[in-house]
């Protein structure tokens, strides 16, 4: 048995074993580089998958299962885009009566024509029913427009649920000093 093992042995296959052992281990070496390399991209704790990715071959699979799926440049992105999109929504309201999406300056609900704003009698911009002075004229609402106020108002309850939210898009406009007249 051993003469047979010795004959096999030979030089050729020696060497042959050597180079595939080198291999393996420059492969081993690699492979926990890149599960550090990648754990760290990922935002997640690299120094504890370093130490799991020592043990050869499972290390790397168990990482390959249960790594983080995204990195962490495309979950910060991600989370930016989703910031934005509720920015673009927060311009938005909806009809208070009927859930109909409306714009922030929508005076009546194009769909049910629920009164959603009043206008200023000045400068006619649309105002909250809540407000009492138009914030861009400086126009009291109330003693000015008695009559737009207090007809509306039974109506306008509802409204000023959803006015908040509609509020916001207008807020920054510049047009605020107009001269009263
Ligand atoms: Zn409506
Ligand atoms: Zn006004």
């Amino acid at each position: 048995m051993s003469e047979l093992l010795s004959q096999l042995w030979t030089p050729e296959l020696q060497a042959a074993f050597t180079v595939v052992v080198i291999l393996l281990v420059i492969l081993y070496v690699l492979s926990i580089v890149w599960v550090v390399r990648d754990a760290y991209l990922r935002g997640s704790y690299w120094y504890v998958w370093a130490i799991v990715a020592l043990i050869p071959l499972l290390g790397i699979i168990a990482y390959c299962l249960l790594r983080p799926p995204l990195l962490q440049i495309d979950r910060d992105e991600q989370e930016l885009e989703i910031a934005l999109k509720q920015r673009e929504l927060m311009k938005y309201g909806e009809c208070a009566n009927c859930g109909y999406p409306v714009e922030a300056d929508f005076v009546l609900c194009p769909n049910c024509h629920q009164r959603l704003k009043n206008l200023c009698g000045t400068c006619n911009h649309a105002l909250d029913p809540s407000w009492t002075v138009c914030p861009y004229c400086a126009t009291p609402v109330g003693g000015a427009a008695p009559a737009r106020r207090s007809a509306p108002r039974a109506r306008t309850q509802q409204p000023q649920q959803a006015a908040p939210q509609q509020r916001q898009g207008r807020t920054r406009s510049p047009q605020g000093e107009h001269p009263a007249p």
